[in-house]
Parts: structure tokens; C-alpha cells; sequence
């Protein structure tokens, strides 16, 4: 359907009169949770709210607009009007979409994410980008929070397009773009390297360097997080043996960052022991990072492979600690080797004796369960002196190091 909606879109672009002032604009509307509606209910009764909702669309737009179905639960349409009035619609359907439906005795709650995009002019304007672009305000939508509407207009297109471009590549990722860094972990009396954090880094072709935080979600999201997971698990282990035979009474462990969606493998953590084995490592050479928010997205699966990952003696540690859920008891129950306080505390740690309350009850917390610390991000001697005194034992961040190449980590090594 998405076919003869692209048609549809074209033939409207064609149509337009490009009168001051009057946009044409594209709508994606996508209902939240609806999977719920239909499980519980066996298949008549999402069927049948879907029909509702796509009247009601319809009974909310112009008559020259298109409502469409696109399968799923997902409706477009493309409608024309001043931006106001294109977002008056918006508000609109949000609206109709959220009264209570009832079908077969049964009233349904309905929600909705929006993403709106603006069609520019015809000459630089196709229904292939408008539809892509429409995908990234919607999905944008959802990143935000269910309910709401995102919309994409004038320069934020080249962004879309940008934003599209790397989810495109990131799903089919070449992996001699990427490489890896390293950053020392010290510690922080003495300030000698106690173990490094590898963190992936994307060189991009035509954009430079792309940071984890954008490409990471993405690769999450489209599929491909788990060969390039493997990929860094792979290297990692590649890069602790060589330093191993370079400077042999080193005994390096590193971190390495995992995501939550990588312990959904099957067989991740027999995989991982073999990877780490079939290198000659210690098992407790590899401290894998899980991060305290991504928890939250399944618990129970992560408890479970994390044992597993342990009894095999290899490390676990909670990334980005205080950002997340942290509630004692779900600490207890991952039973992690290390927790990693996370930057923004250390950040506020110097101006702020409240912040600096949290870190030392961290910090107690964690030798109470007998956790390693480490405080991230630390950039000034200030910062030092204060997680010093509360007691912190390693730490890293650009006072101490950048992450750099693995050549730089074997020089600092002394081979
Ligand atoms: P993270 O695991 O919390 O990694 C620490 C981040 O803080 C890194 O950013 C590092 O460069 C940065 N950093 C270190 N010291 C300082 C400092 O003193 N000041 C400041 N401002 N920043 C500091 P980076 O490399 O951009 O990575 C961002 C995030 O991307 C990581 O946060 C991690 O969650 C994720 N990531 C990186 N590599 C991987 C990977 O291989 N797999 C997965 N799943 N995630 C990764
Ligand atoms: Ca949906
Ligand atoms: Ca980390
Ligand atoms: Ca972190």
C-alpha cells in the first residue's frame, strides 16, 4: 500500500498550487501499544478499532486530503494548508484518536505517536524522501514518549536525510569503518592504569565521526547491534592477547560495552566464555558494561545471562549508575562485579554538597556488596580531590586520558 500511496503523494505534488504560504504536508500516525488491544482480544476486536480509527481520520481532514491505511497499525496522511493549519489537523487527529473507542461492549483506550514532515517545492521534492523523512519525525516521536507529535521542516530535511543515510548503512554496517579505542582506567591514589574501556568509534566516509550515542541506538533499532557487538567482542579480545604477549607481566582487563538487546542471543554468554578461551585470556579479563537504563528494558533476561556470564567468571559491570532505576534491591539481585558512577554526578560533584551526599552513599552501597567503583568522566583535579575523599578507588576521564589507539595503551604499558 505504501506503493499507491507514494503514487497518491506524487500526483498531490503535482496538483499543488504553490500559493504563498500553503504547505502540503505528510503525516505518519502510529498507534502505541496496539499489539496489546489485539493479543488480549483475539484478532476481531483490533480489527474493528482500527476501521473507528480510520473513520475518524477521515471525518478529521478535508475532503481534497488522503487518509490511508498502510497495514499494520499505521495510517498516513498528506493534507494542505498554511503550517498552522497543518498543525491544528495534527492536533486534530491526536484528538479523535484519543476518545475512547467501543466495540463489542468494550470501551479501548487508543494512543498515538505523529510525525509530520513539510513537502518543499516540486522541483526538489519526491514521495521517496518525503516517506523516509516522515519515518525519522515519527520515530523521533516514539524516542520521545508515546503521545506526542514531531514534526520536520525546512533545514531539519537535511537533517532527516542524514539521520535516514545512517540508519540505512548502519543496518548493513562496513565494519572497516569502524575501529577501536581505548581509554584508561587509573587508579586514582596513584594514578597508575589499572585497565582500559573500549569504545567503538564509526569514521565515517563523507560525515567524519559519528559518536556512539547516535549510531548505537540506531544499530539497536535496525537490527544490526549484534554482529557488531561481536565484531568489538572479537577485537577486544584480539587486542588484550597481543598486549599480552607485548608486555606479559600485564595483566590488562577491559571493559566493554554491551547492549541490552546483544543478552537476547541465544547462547550469548557459552559464546562469549568460548570467544574469551579460544584468545588465551582470563576469563575476568573482560568486564562486560551493561548500562543501569537499559536494565529497566529486561530485567529478568539480563539477570539470568548475567549469572551466567559470572559463574564463568567473567566480570559484569553497571554502566552509567544513578541515571537509571537504581534501587538497591535491583542491584542485589543483577549481583555485578563493578558499578560505574556516572559523569553527570561527577560533573556536579565540586558546586554541589548534595550530589556529593549521593556518590559516598554509592560508593557505601557498594562496598557493602562488595563492588568495585569507578567514577567516570573525571576532567579536573577538583573532581579528584572530592572523589578521592568520598572514597572512590578507580576512575577515568580526560584528566587522566582520552581514549587513544591501542598502540598508545601498549606504549603506556612500556612495550
Ligand atoms: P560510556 O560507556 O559511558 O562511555 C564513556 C563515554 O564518556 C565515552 O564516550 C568517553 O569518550 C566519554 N568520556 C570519557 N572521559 C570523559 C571525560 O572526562 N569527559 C567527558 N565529557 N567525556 C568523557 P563515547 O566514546 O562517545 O561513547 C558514548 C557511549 O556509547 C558509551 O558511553 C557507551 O554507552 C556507548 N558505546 C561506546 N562504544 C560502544 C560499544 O562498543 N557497544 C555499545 N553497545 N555501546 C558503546
Ligand atoms: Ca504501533
Ligand atoms: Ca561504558
Ligand atoms: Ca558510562
Amino acid at each position: 500500500n505504501r506503493l499507491s500511496l507514494m503514487r497518491r503523494i506524487d500526483e498531490l505534488l503535482d496538483e499543488r498550487e504553490p500559493g504563498e504560504g500553503v504547505a502540503s504536508a505528510l503525516l505518519l500516525i502510529d498507534l502505541d501499544d496496539f499489539k496489546v488491544i489485539n493479543d488480549s482480544h483475539g484478532h476481531p476486536a483490533g480489527d474493528r478499532v482500527l476501521e473507528v480509527i480510520g473513520r475518524r481520520l477521515e471525518g478529521g481532514v478535508r475532503e481534497s486530503d488522503t487518509v490511508a491505511r498502510l497495514g499494520g497499525d499505521e495510517f498516513a496522511v498528506v493534507t494542505t494548508g498554511s503550517v498552522d493549519e497543518v498543525r491544528a489537523t495534527a492536533d486534530r487527529l491526536m484528538q479523535r484518536i484519543s476518545e475512547p473507542v467501543a466495540v463489542g461492549g468494550r470501551r479501548f483506550l487508543v494512543r498515538a505517536s505523529i510525525g509530520v514532515v513539510f513537502a518543499g517545492d516540486r522541483e526538489h521534492e519526491n514521495a521517496d524522501a518525503l516517506l523516509s523523512h516522515v519515518d525519522i519525525a515519527l520515530y523521533e516521536a516514539k524516542a520521545r514518549g508515546k503521545g506526542g507529535v514531531v514534526y520536520i521542516e525546512g533545514s531539519e530535511r537535511e537533517a532527516a536525510a542524514t539521520q535516514v543515510r545512517l540508519r540505512e548503512q548502519i543496518a548493513q554496517p562496513d565494519l572497516s569503518q569502524f575501529r577501536i579505542v581505548y581509554q584508561p582506567v587509573v587508579d586514582l591514589a596513584t594514578r597508575q592504569v589499572r585497565g582500559v574501556e573500549a569504545l567503538l568509534r564509526w569514521q565515517h566516509p563523507e560525515l567524519g565521526n559519528v559518536p556512539p550515542d547516535e549510531f548505537i541506538p540506531m544499530a539497536e533499532h535496525g537490527g544490526s547491534i549484534q554482529r557488531l557487538g561481536w565484531w568489538v567482542l572479537e577485537s577486544v579480545c584480539r587486542q588484550v592477547a597481543a598486549w599480552s604477549r607485548q608486555v606479559p607481566r600485564h595483566r590488562l582487563a577491559v571493559g566493554v560495552n554491551v547492549s541490552i538487546r546483544q543478552l537476547d542471543e541465544p547462547d550469548f554468554a557459552v559464546r562469549v566464555l568460548d570467544l574469551i578461551d579460544e584468545h588465551g585470556l582470563e576469563r575476568d579479563q573482560i568486564i562486560l558494561e551493561i548500562t543501569e537504563q537499559s536494565l529497566a528494558r529486561d530485567f529478568e533476561n539480563a539477570v539470568e545471562v548475567v549469572a551466567q556470564l559470572r559463574a564463568g567468571g567473567v566480570s559484569v559491570a553497571v554502566d552509567d549508575y544513578g541515571t537509571g532505576y537504581s534501587s538497591l534491591q535491583y542491584l542485589d539481585r543483577f549481583a555485578a562485579d563493578v558499578v560505574k558512577i556516572d559523569r553527570s554526578f561527577v560533573s556536579n560533584l565540586v558546586a554541589n554538597e548534595h550530589t556529593q551526599k549521593i556518590v559516598s552513599s554509592v560508593l557505601d552501597m557498594a562496598r557493602a556488596l562488595d563492588l568495585q567503583s569507578i567514577a567516570e568522566g573525571i576532567e579536573t583535579p577538583e573532581q579528584l580531590d572530592v572523589v578521592l575523599r568520598l572514597g572512590c578507588e578507580l576512575g577515568q576521564g580526560y584528566l587522566f586520558s582520552r581514549p587513544v589507539g591501542a598502540e598508545a595503551i601498549g606504549e603506556l604499558l612500556g612495550a
